[in-house]
């Protein structure tokens, strides 16, 4: 099957500064760990050089008046009347070439579903995509402009029916709210509980407005779910649901803050899950759309990317890392020297519980949406 990595070195040259999670770097690692296990070079695979988006494609989703704004501060000096837009100290500050970065992380995306919907390939992949919380007018949680919802409203406007698939940690609170109102996208998102996390949305009760009723589908996951409880919850919704709804394309934001060693999410997934659903994902696709998403712990950034990336590739990896690469990182953190993460299972009459919340909301998600859903007229 033929596929397409979206890069640019340029991606790792941008800096949130030295105090904020998100280090763009970790595109980089994972882009490099790809590498070493040769799965750039495979005979159906495209390597193509990220470009940025024009103006105009921002506007597909965005207010002028915002995008003026994040222009205004590319030159990585506060401008007065940011903090209306989101923009400052904290989670979204204005550092030198923000505006670019953004321009670049979501023409990456553009250019990954020009690669899928124009049949060149099935399956392209932006790992610096999926940045799913901005606004119309406004930053939020370390994205500017989102790039999943610029890339759906380029698909709408061609006439294709797009299914969106979230695993990130947070909610898909910004894709979620673009198309709110209507039947043409369907949303998913598998997160951690709301009451535990930011955004604090995604409630199993938000489920669409007006034309869009069903077409928002939220797995709210209790705080130290497991990989047994992710892949169940998936399992149970989402194939499903797609089967119903029968997208042309897919895109799917396969966010990794989910996982057990990750800072910032209480969420308790490893590898082993990721995979499960990765794999699920892909069989489920007709065409797909691959973004990145969060992850905080850069060593798990680039092995569960690579991973995804081997999947899409329908390779068989060693789960020894490349001893070259290895030599070449030695201080970020791949302790074990090994690709994948051993298994882990809560137990006990934690896991019960969790297991007794899942189950509920998982049967309503069934119950409530699924009758909602229909097949394209
Ligand atoms: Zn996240």
């Amino acid at each position: 099957m033929k596929t397409a990595f979206i890069y640019s070195d340029n991606f790792a040259k941008y800096d949130y500064g030295p105090e904020h999670p998100l280090k763009p770097f970790r595109l980089k690692l994972t882009y490099e760990l790809i590498k070493a296990y040769g799965l750039l070079s495979l005979p159906d695979t495209i390597l193509v050089e990220a470009r940025p988006a024009g103006e105009e494609d921002l506007l597909l989703y965005h207010t002028r008046d915002y995008i003026e704004v994040l222009k205004a501060a590319n030159g990585g000096l506060e401008i007065p009347g940011e903090e209306r837009y989101g923009l400052g100290f904290g989670d979204n500050p204005v550092f030198e070439g923000v505006f670019e970065w953004s321009r670049l992380v979501t023409g990456a995306s553009l250019q990954a579903a020009e690669l899928v919907d124009s049949g060149e390939v099935p399956i392209a992949f932006n790992i610096s995509g999926g940045l799913h919380h901005a606004l119309s007018s406004r930053a939020s949680g370390f994205c500017y402009i989102n790039d999943p919802v610029i890339v759906i409203s380029s698909l709408l406007k061609k006439g294709r029916r797009v299914a969106y698939i979230d695993i990130d940690a947070h909610h898909g609170d910004g894709v979620q709210e673009a198309f709110y109102h209507t039947d043409k996208v369907l949303t998913i998102s598998l997160h951690e509980s709301g009451n535990y996390l930011f955004p604090g949305t995604g409630f199993e009760g938000e489920t669409g407005e007006g034309e869009g009723i069903g077409y928002s589908v939220n797995v709210p996951m209790p705080p130290s779910s497991d990989d047994e409880l992710f892949a169940y919850a998936f399992n149970e919704v989402v194939p499903p649901l797609i089967e119903r709804f029968r997208p042309d394309i897919v895109v799917g934001q396969l966010g990794v803050d989910s996982f057990l060693t990750d800072p910032l999410a209480h969420l308790n997934y490893t590898t082993n899950g990721f995979c499960e659903v990765v794999r699920k994902m892909k069989e489920l696709s007709p065409r797909w759309i691959a973004l990145g998403g969060g992850g905080y712990e850069i060593t798990n950034v680039a092995k569960a990317w690579t991973l995804a990336w081997a999947i899409m590739n329908n390779a068989d990896l060693p789960d020894d890392l490349p001893e070259a690469f290895i030599e070449r990182y030695p201080f970020e953190g791949f302790r074990s020297k090994k690709l994948r993460d051993g298994e882990y299972r809560e137990k006990g009459a934690g896991k019960e519980m969790m297991r007794d919340e899942v189950g509920r909301i998982v049967t309503r998600v069934r119950e409530k949406v699924f009758p909602l859903i229909n097949p394209p007229t």
